[in-house]
C-alpha cells in the first residue's frame, strides 16, 4: 500500500529543519559532532532561563496540571494585555489574547482561520518561513515582497504596492526580523499602514524579537500606530527568556475588531480544537513579562549576546567574498556571498558541502524564501570560543571552495 503525503502539503516547506538538517542528524548518528546553527535556540548554547521564570515554574506547578481555558490562563492573558498596553497598543483586554504552543502554533491557527482558497497574503522575502508555509497550508497564496538589503533590509514599499491585487487580504510584518535582524522604522510602518487602510487589509505582526533590540534602536509595534486597523500581534518567550521548549507564545487581536466577528469565531473554534496550549509554559508568562532584566543585560555592550554579535559580524565580514548588514536585533546575521567568487549556483549545496566538510550546520538563504543563491543565515548564539572555531572552519572551507568545479 502506498501512503503519500496529502496534496495540501505539496508546496509546504520548512527547510530550517529540512534536508540539510536531516543530513546533520545522519552524520551525528555516525558519531560526528556537529555544531548546529540552524535554529535560534538560546538554551542549547548555555543561555539559561531567568531565575524568576524557574521560581514561577515551581510555584505554579500544581495549576499547570489540568487543561486551562482554550485561550489560556486568565492571569497569563492579563499580563500579556498589560504588556501590549506598555507597548502603546491601546484597548487590549485579556479577552483579546490567545496563548499558544509557541508563536508557531498561532501563526498556523491565524492563517487557517483567515485565508480562503486563492486569497493572497503579502509576506516578506527573506521571511521566517513558517509564515509562507502556514499560508499555503491554509489554501492561500503567499506573495513575497522584497526587503531591500541596500536599505538595511527595510521592506520596499513600492514592491508591496505593486503586488497588491484585488485578492490581497493582509500584510505580514516581521519586525524585528528573522533572518535579517532589521527593525522597521516608524516611517516605514506608517507607509505600510497607509496601504493597509487604502486597500482594507489586515495586518499580522510577528514581534517575537522585540525584547532583543540593540544599539538603542527602538522597536515600534505597528498596532500602536494604527488603532483603526485590525492587527494581530504575535509574541512569546522562546527567544527573550530562552525557553523555546516551554512553548510559551501568544497572539493579541488589536485595533478595530468591528469587522472581525466572523474571524474571531473561527479563531475561537481552532483554539478550542487544540484544547489549550501547554499550561506549564503559560504559567511563567506573568513572571517573565515582569522580569525582562536578563534579556536586557545580554543585549547591552558587555552582554553576552551583544558581544557575540559584534564578534560574529566582524569575523564574517572579514572573510573575502562575504558582506552583511549588521543586525539591530535578534539572534541572526544574513550574510551575502560573492557567488561569482565561489562559483555558487545552489545555496543549499553550499551549506551541505560546508556541513559535510566542516561539520557545522548552517541554513541557506532559500530556506527563507530568498530566491537568489547568495545568502545564508548565521546564528550567533554560540559562546566566543565556539564562534571563533566556526569562523576558522568557514574561512578554511571558503579558501578552496568553488561549487562549479565540484559539480563538474
Ligand atoms: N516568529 C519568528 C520570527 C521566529 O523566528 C520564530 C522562531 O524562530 C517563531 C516565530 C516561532 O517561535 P516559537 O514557536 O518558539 O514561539
Amino acid at each position: 500500500m502506498l501512503i503519500n503525503k496529502s496534496k495540501k502539503l505539496k508546496n509546504v516547506r520548512y527547510d530550517i529543519r529540512g534536508p540539510v538538517s536531516d543530513e546533520a542528524d545522519k552524520l551525528e548518528r555516525e558519531g560526528v559532532r556537529i555544531i548546529r546553527l540552524n535554529t535560534g535556540n538560546p538554551a542549547a548554547f548555555g543561555f539559561g532561563p531567568p531565575i524568576t521564570v524557574l521560581g514561577s515554574l515551581a510555584k505554579y506547578a500544581d495549576i499547570s496540571v489540568p487543561y486551562s481555558m482554550s485561550k489560556g490562563l486568565y492571569k497569563a492573558r492579563e499580563a500579556i494585555a498589560r504588556y501590549c498596553i506598555s507597548q502603546g497598543i491601546m484597548n487590549v483586554t485579556p479577552d483579546d489574547v490567545y496563548t499558544g504552543n509557541g508563536v508557531s502554533e498561532l501563526i498556523q491557527i491565524s492563517m487557517q482561520a483567515f485565508l480562503n482558497r486563492g486569497d493572497e497574503i503579502l509576506i516578506p522575502t527573506p521571511d521566517y518561513p513558517l509564515w509562507t508555509a502556514a499560508s499555503i497550508l491554509a489554501g492561500g497564496k503567499a506573495v513575497h515582497y522584497i526587503c531591500d538589503e541596500q536599505s538595511d533590509w527595510q521592506p520596499d514599499i513600492n514592491d508591496i504596492k505593486r503586488k497588491i491585487t484585488p485578492r490581497t487580504r493582509a500584510i505580514v510584518i516581521i519586525s524585528p526580523n528573522n533572518p535579517t535582524g532589521a527593525v522597521y522604522s516608524k516611517d516605514l510602518l506608517n507607509n505600510i499602514i497607509e496601504l493597509a487602510r487604502e486597500h482594507e487589509l489586515a495586518l499580522f505582526s510577528d514581534e517575537i524579537y522585540d525584547r532583543l533590540v540593540m544599539d538603542d534602536v527602538k522597536h515600534i509595534s505597528v498596532a500602536s500606530l494604527a488603532p483603526d486597523l485590525f492587527t494581530v500581534v504575535f509574541n512569546g518567550l522562546s527567544k527573550s527568556h530562552h525557553i523555546c521548549g516551554y512553548r510559551a507564545g501568544w497572539m493579541t487581536l488589536c485595533g478595530n475588531k468591528s469587522g472581525a466577528k466572523g474571524y474571531i469565531e473561527g479563531i475561537n473554534t481552532l483554539a478550542s480544537l487544540r484544547l489549550c496550549s501547554n499550561v506549564t509554559g503559560q504559567s511563567v508568562i506573568g513572571a517573565a513579562l515582569d522580569d525582562n532584566s536578563s534579556a536586557q543585560l545580554n543585549i547591552k555592550p558587555g552582554g553576552r549576546l551583544y558581544e557575540q554579535r559584534e564578534f560574529a559580524f566582524k569575523e564574517l565580514t572579514d572573510i573575502p567574498g562575504i558582506t552583511a548588514v549588521k543586525p539591530k536585533a535578534g539572534l541572526y546575521i544574513f550574510p551575502k556571498l560573492d557567488t561569482k567568487m565561489y562559483g555558487i549556483i545552489n545555496d543549499e549545496n553550499f551549506v551541505l558541502d560546508f556541513l559535510r566538510e566542516k561539520h557545522v550546520l548552517l541554513t541557506h538563504g532559500g530556506s527563507y524564501n530568498w530566491k537568489k543563491p547568495d545568502h545564508f543565515r548565521f546564528v550567533y548564539l554560540p559562546c566566543m570560543d565556539e564562534l571563533a572555531e566556526v569562523m576558522s572552519r568557514l574561512r578554511d572551507f571558503l579558501e578552496n571552495y568553488n561549487q562549479k568545479c565540484r559539480v563538474k
